[in-house]
């Protein structure tokens, strides 16, 4: 297929450009390089087999005409939209930069959809969109209160995206991602944003060297140790579901949304010692108030995706996880620079 992957040089687009092109599909990348990298492109591309490649083209999901170019030049069958603000603090303190990157944003990439008669999409979700859960996993039909401007933005384009279908046809499936983690099995690939705000690699960077400690983010939370619980998802296993996503779009799957995640949940401290472990070093840490718009629990339930798509992680162990993070981050401490 042909695939528009919008955001496709950033962390998690980028290693589902690379399983793109290693089964043969044909990736236009289009990315402001904002955040993304040019050589994760390139490093993606390199996978390619059975006739697939990937090219990075360098714009705005905004700009409406040049989606729409691209569209009906590239003979897009499908778009996969990564493009986004995606930090919770950030959010909380810059909501214009949020409403206007993410929902305004994808206002102009759907219409362009439209204009070109495009009509599949699986966009980057998150688990965000729930805010403080109810029950100890998250099913999809949970309620949605986003704590944060960040969540309240991915939940405001899932709306948008069910409007578009009943006004113009667009499906979509909606990849509600719980902490992505980890670096793609060769180490050729990882996370790498500046700056860094995430827990895992903010823990590496430190057993590196390169920060001086973790901060640890409340320790007066409900739950056992009083941090903070996640559950850490591997990269390479939500680019599978991507695959999996446009495969039941192009067989006729109505507008949908999916859970991605191991439905275990690790703590903030839990993360640092299984760092350590990785590592084999102590990593400094200290303990500091809470980060605003953080809720306290957030762990996925799954099922719907594994029932429906067939989905099922490869990475259930947080220190498998971790270790596939660690083999990027010593590797390559400076990113792709
Ligand atoms: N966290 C932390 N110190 C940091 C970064 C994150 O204690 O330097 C905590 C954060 O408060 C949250 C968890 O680690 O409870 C995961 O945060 P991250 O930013 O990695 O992902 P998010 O849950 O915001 O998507």
């Amino acid at each position: 297929m042909r695939v528009l992957a919008v955001g496709g040089a950033g962390y998690v687009g980028s290693h589902v450009v690379r399983h793109l092109v290693s089964r043969g599909h044909l990736v236009t990348v289009l990315d402001n390089l904002s955040t993304g990298h040019a050589k994760a492109v390139e490093v993606a591309g390199k996978a390619a087999a059975g006739g697939g490649c990937a090219e990075l083209v360098v714009g705005d999901v905004g700009d409406r005409e040049r989606v729409g170019e691209l569209l009906v030049s590239r003979e897009i069958d499908a778009v996969m939209h990564f493009a986004a603000a995606s930090l919770v603090g950030e959010s909380m303190r810059n909501p214009a930069k949020y409403w206007r990157n993410n929902v305004g944003c994808a206002v102009e990439l759907l219409d362009a959809m439209v204009d070109s008669g495009v009509d599949k999409i699986v966009f980057s979700s998150s688990a965000a969109v729930y805010g403080e859960p109810t029950t100890a996993l998250i099913s999809e039909d949970h309620a949605k209160a986003p704590t944060s401007t960040y969540g309240m933005t991915k939940l405001a384009i899932e709306h948008m995206l069910r409007g578009y279908d009943q006004a113009h046809g667009i499906r979509s499936i909606s990849l509600r991602y719980f902490n992505a983690a980890g670096a793609h099995s060769s180490g050729e690939m990882g996370e790498a944003h500046d700056p860094e705000t995430h827990l895992i690699p903010i823990v590496l960077r430190t057993a590196i060297g390169l920060r001086e400690k973790v901060s640890i983010f409340g320790t007066d939370y409900p739950t056992e140790d009083g941090t903070c619980i996640r559950d850490y998802i591997h990269v390479d296993d939500l680019a599978d579901a991507h695959l999996l996503a446009m495969d039941a779009l192009s067989s006729g799957a109505a507008t949908t949304a999916y859970n991605l995640g191991n439905g275990t949940g690790f703590s903030v401290l839990q993360v640092v010692r299984e760092s350590e472990q990785a590592v084999g070093r102590p990593i400094p840490a200290t303990r500091e108030g809470r980060r605003a718009g953080d809720p306290a629990v957030l762990v996925a339930s799954a099922e719907r995706a594994a029932s429906e798509l067939g989905w099922s992680p490869n990475y259930t162990k947080l220190g498998d996880i971790i270790a596939s993070a660690w083999k990027w981050h010593d590797s390559h401490p400076h990113g792709y620079s």
